[in-house]
């Protein structure tokens, strides 16, 4: 694991400080690999960590949003929240890079699944180059060379002070995964830097 002090990046290199609040998902993804290359080189100095998959913890001193100030426009960006932890659900496995192939043909394919995307297997398959008959409906099978990661999905609810009077205090949904699984339990108060997904929210 390798935490990263959002403020530090900023004044480091304000460019791509700028790159990871817009487009986090990928930013972590390269920072990640250049973990693991790093490590890979010098693996004389870190020979422990060769095999380890890096995961890289963002952390920001940004005030954080109230959750009924989240707006649509912050899909896919880095944001900070903070609230009260209402729910978790036990942890679980899921597929991170589906390897598939079809049981027709043997064409393989393989589904790189972003955080909080649901595995999801295409019902028919291409076929090979030159393969001239059409192969059977769902003929994909998983492989057991897939890979997967521990996740776990949390609800946050606003604190009580945020809820203006006669109003229904507001959840959000939060995808959790790899290191940051089993972190906290119902009733802690949380600030959370994470990353605004389409349907959920990963921290
Ligand atoms: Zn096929």
């Amino acid at each position: 694991m390798l935490g990263v002090e959002v403020s530090d990046l900023r004044n480091y290199d304000e460019q791509l400080y700028e790159k990871l609040y817009v487009n986090p998902l990928e930013v972590l993804k390269i920072m990640e690999g250049a973990v693991k290359s790093y490590l890979k080189e010098h693996k004389d100095e870190f020979p422990a960590n060769k095999d380890e998959e890096w995961q890289v913890l963002l952390r920001s001193d940004d005030n954080p949003l109230k959750i009924r100030d989240i707006k649509s426009n912050m899909v896919s960006r880095m944001f900070v929240i903070s609230g009260i932890i209402i729910s978790c659900t036990k942890p679980f496995i899921k597929a991170s890079k589906l390897k598939l192939e079809c049981k027709s043909c043997r064409n393989s394919k393989t589904i790189e699944l972003a955080p909080g995307q649901y595995p999801y297997v295409p019902s028919f398959c291409e076929g090979q180059v030159g393969h001239t008959q059409k192969c059977p409906k769902d003929s994909f099978v998983a492989l057991p060379t897939s890979e997967v990661i521990d996740a776990q999905h949390m609800k946050i609810q606003e604190f009580p002070e945020d809820v203006p009077v006669g109003e229904v205090a507001r959840t959000y949904s939060l995808v959790l995964d790899r290191r940051n699984v089993s972190k906290c339990t119902p009733g802690d108060r949380v600030k959370i830097t994470g990353v605004m997904l389409v349907n959920d929210m990963k921290t």
